[in-house]
């Protein structure tokens, strides 16, 4: 007689209770199953609830009849499942009461408003915010559309970015203009404002366009305290921004920050080259004509031209630039650029100065009094650059992985969406609350 096998104590063997522990839901009672010819799974259980009382009265509610309602849960053995829940409906006995019949709740399993199960929706916003998969991605793995996936990670990432906790103290702001496309048949582009932790790197909030009532709202919305810790603040070459600055944080010193500068400049030297191109030939630039071949070089730093290179541009500029404008305006550019090498602060104020007062010659290119002016007008803080030592390039690095939001996730309804989104991967969330965070019902 063949012996009985042995099992260790801990498996457990009795197939009732091996159904409920892989579907792993609490207090659930399996009722059964079908594999369809896809192969997706559809699950039907109810709870173990199996008395419920009145929230107004208190009495034993009696039965009225049940309710299906079909959930997205998440995949089991790589197969997509449709959780469908039988719904006690119940009634108050009363007569008297009104309260009347209801469905029965739990939110462990699934709240009212989404259409994925808890699990899968706290799961599709770990993998859409935190791993940035794309939003079809994710659908596709629940075997789902895109707007149930994309309801649930709205839904659980509105209360991780908006969780009080996200952020505090703020030494170091930036404001920087980003571009939000709308998704549409028009592609409408908007610009939104990006407010950033400069020193953390982290992306503190997005706020509609680029005009000042809103980051100067959402600043005075954190509170005079808040307010008084920011010791500094950079920003693009914007007076929008500084307006914000010197309106709601006049103690905070500025830095313009020093990628703006150097592209502010180089857009002036490539203006400067446009205008001469226009005035010796008459059009546009085209493959052959001299400044058209030199505008590369041209808008690269000095240093990483080889002197053969650097030799090849100055005698391109000579064929097509019969007044030494172009090259002027270069020299300005390298000079500013030159400004940022200098270390010591007092040396870079006399610096900037003597550049202030040579570039306001009037023998300069117009392009280049342009810069000076610029230089003038924003004198203290790019000085401040020098001192501090800040930049908006965590800004930069906000936009970069904000475009890439955009690129996975085309067709957002809403700046609501999109900030929702952006945050959730740029704005340092504190995951580990997400599996404690109930969303509004
Ligand atoms: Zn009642």
């Amino acid at each position: 007689m063949p012996q009985a096998r042995k099992f260790p104590s801990s498996l457990e063997t009795d197939p009732t209770k091996v159904n409920e522990l892989l579907v792993g839901l609490p207090d659930v009672t399996v009722l059964g199953a079908v594999r369809h010819a896809d192969d997706s799974v559809e699950l039907h259980i109810q709870t173990n609830a199996s008395v419920d009382g009145c929230r107004s009265c208190g009495s034993v509610a009696t039965l009225k009849g049940w309710r299906v309602v079909t959930f997205v849960d998440l995949p089991t053995f790589g197969s997509p499942v449709s959780l469908r829940w039988h719904k006690r409906r119940w009634r108050c006995p009363e007569a008297t009461c009104p309260v009347g019949s209801w469905t029965e709740v739990d939110e462990r399993i699934a709240g009212s408003r989404l259409r994925l199960t808890d699990r899968a929706g706290r799961w599709a916003t770990v993998e859409v915010g935190k791993n940035g998969r794309t939003v079809n991605e994710v659908a596709t793995v629940l075997g789902c559309d895109w707007h149930t996936v994309n309801d649930a990670v709205l839904a659980f990432g509105a209360a991780l970015v908006d969780h009080p906790g996200r952020f505090g103290a703020v030494s170091a702001l930036g404001l920087d203009e980003h571009l939000f496309v709308k998704a549409g048949e028009r592609r409408i582009q908007h610009f939104v404002t990006a407010l950033v932790d400069v020193e953390r790197g982290q992306l503190l909030d997005l706020v509609p366009d680029r005009r000042s009532e809103e980051p100067k709202r959402w600043i005075e919305g954190q509170g005079a305290e808040w307010c008084r810790g920011v010791r500094s603040g950079t920003l693009d070459l914007s007076a929008t921004y500084r307006s914000v600055f010197d309106d709601v944080l006049p103690d905070a010193r500025l830095v313009a920050d020093k990628f703006h500068v150097v592209r502010h400049m180089t857009t002036k030297l490539d203006e400067c080259r446009r205008r001469v191109q226009n005035e010796t030939l008459g059009h546009r630039g085209k493959k052959n004509d001299p400044l058209f071949r030199v505008r590369r070089r041209l808008s690269m730093a000095a240093e990483r031209l080889d002197a053969d290179g650097r030799d090849k541009m100055l005698g391109i500029l000579r064929a097509g630039d019969p007044r030494g404008d172009v090259q002027a305006a270069w020299w300005a550019k390298e000079a500013v650029r030159e400004l940022y090498e200098v270390a010591d602060p007092v040396l870079a104020g006399q610096f900037i100065d003597e550049l202030i007062t040579d570039m306001a010659d009037r023998d300069w290119p117009i392009e280049v009094r342009s810069m000076g002016r610029t230089l003038a007008r924003w004198r203290e803080p790019i000085i401040a650059w020098h001192d501090l030592r800040i930049s908006n390039g965590p800004t930069e690095a906000m936009n970069n992985l904000a475009k890439r939001i955009k690129r996975v996730g085309f067709g957002f309804r809403s700046f609501a969406n999109y900030r929702i989104r952006t945050l959730l991967y740029a704005g340092k969330p504190d995951w580990s609350l997400l599996p404690t965070l109930s969303i509004p019902g």
